[in-house]
């Protein structure tokens, strides 16, 4: 069998036949010459398939033993394009309690005014599952690890209690990608991705994709991408294939760098807590060894001093940058009670273990010793001993 890190470079359409090209040609038209009628190509117009497209398409699928995916023009594009490909009015989903917002959002003020019941249950927790399971569900949603908070589920043991309640399991695997964590071998029938994230990885685009190993769901998924138009461009499809190349590389030095950040801020007198999964201290940690391969790139810690000390440690920051992305060689930082999670109720927040003083780091691909400089600074900044 192929090595991930060979498909990553290879798998999908080799160098272009028409001219020798390496690299699989930006495809940057609307429409295709047909040769006659009823003798239609492949590709025909580009809402419903363009050629660079679906090279990416094929190397995404290729990389998790799967069909050739579908890209789409936001990770939220994905997400949606899923919900209105399996559900119907009267259906009800269980979602992982930490998830992404606009998955929350989707759900909670789009597709409830469509008849659609959304159920938000502690998914880390296999008895709370099963308990949510009793009532008829036609999908379980999981997100793992959670954003911000990187609490897990086990995806296995999620899916053997989904297929015995008869519904289908969609696993948001954006935080990991196929690189350290494969969800269709723990048994998820879909794999959600905003590949904005680590897959495209260089902060230069807005992307999602869907896999499954389902010919019928893939057939369902693929036209209502095509009807819906929810599908992604050939330029950004393009940046997106050369970001895959180096995916596992990438994802071996965020996990690395991010496993000395956490170590780091661990040891920190003004460091309540940090949450990642390969810590030993992380209550998840075996399950962490068990399902995924490394620990990846991003690292939470609560701060001592709530609000405050969050915004003095943020001002003091200098390499890590205050912006709401993550996955890319960039360092950034987010302050989720203000900015990812804002929009969530307090309560909400509270139970998901979002406290004022909580920082989510996406740990970059810079030197490791100045990214620990750099948080070693902004935690003097903290103490009040440079700032007042
Ligand atoms: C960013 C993100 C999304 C949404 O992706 P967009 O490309 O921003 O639409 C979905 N899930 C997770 C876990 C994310 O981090």
């Amino acid at each position: 069998m192929t090595q991930y890190s060979t498909l990553a470079i290879h798998a999908g359409p080799g160098p272009d036949e028409a001219t020798g090209a390496l690299l699989t040609p930006i495809h940057q038209s609307t429409t295709f010459k047909q040769d006659g009628i009823g003798q239609d190509r492949e590709f025909t117009y580009s809402r419903t398939g363009n050629p660079t497209v679906s090279a990416l398409e094929e190397r995404l699928g290729a990389l998790e033993n799967a069909l050739p995916a579908t890209a789409y023009a936001t990770g939220m594009a994905a997400t949606t394009t899923l919900f209105l490909s399996v559900l119907r009015a009267g259906d009800r989903v269980v979602v992982s309690d930490v998830v992404y917002g606009g998955t929350v959002r989707v759900l909670q003020q789009v597709l409830h005014s469509f008849g659609v019941e959304a159920e938000f249950v502690d998914t880390a927790d296999l008895n709370q599952l099963a308990d949510a399971l009793r009532k008829p569900t036609r999908l379980l949603f999981l997100e793992t690890p959670a954003n911000p908070t990187l609490k897990l589920t086990d995806i296995e043991g999620a899916a053997k209690l989904a297929k015995a309640a008869g519904a289908l399991v969609a696993v948001d695997n954006t935080f990991l990608t196929s690189a350290l964590q494969q969800p269709l071998d723990l048994g998820a029938d879909l794999v959600v991705y905003s590949t904005t994230k680590y897959i495209e990885g260089h902060n230069s685009t807005v992307g999602g994709a869907l896999l499954t190993r389902d010919e019928e769901l893939n057939e369902r998924i693929r036209f209502v991408k095509g009807t819906a138009g929810t599908t992604q461009a050939p330029w950004e499809s393009w940046l997106t294939l050369r970001g895959l190349k180096t995916l596992p590389l990438r994802l071996e030095k965020h996990s690395q760098n991010a496993l000395h950040v956490a170590e780091y801020l661990e040891k920190h007198a003004q460091v309540a807590q940090v949450y990642y999964p390969y810590l030993p201290s992380f209550p998840q940690y075996e399950l962490a060894q068990r399902q995924q391969s490394s620990g990846g790139g991003i690292v939470s810690f609560e701060l001592n001093g709530g609000l405050e000390a969050g915004k003095q440690f943020l001002s003091g920051l200098k390499l890590f940058t205050l912006a709401e992305n993550l996955g890319a060689v960039e360092s950034l930082v987010t302050h989720p009670a203000t900015m990812t999670h804002a929009s969530v109720p307090v309560e909400q927040r509270r139970a998901a273990g979002i406290r004022d003083g909580l920082i989510r780091l996406s740990v970059g691909l810079e030197g490791e010793e100045d990214l620990i400089a750099d948080l070693d600074w902004a935690l003097k900044c903290v103490l009040g001993g440079v700032l007042s």
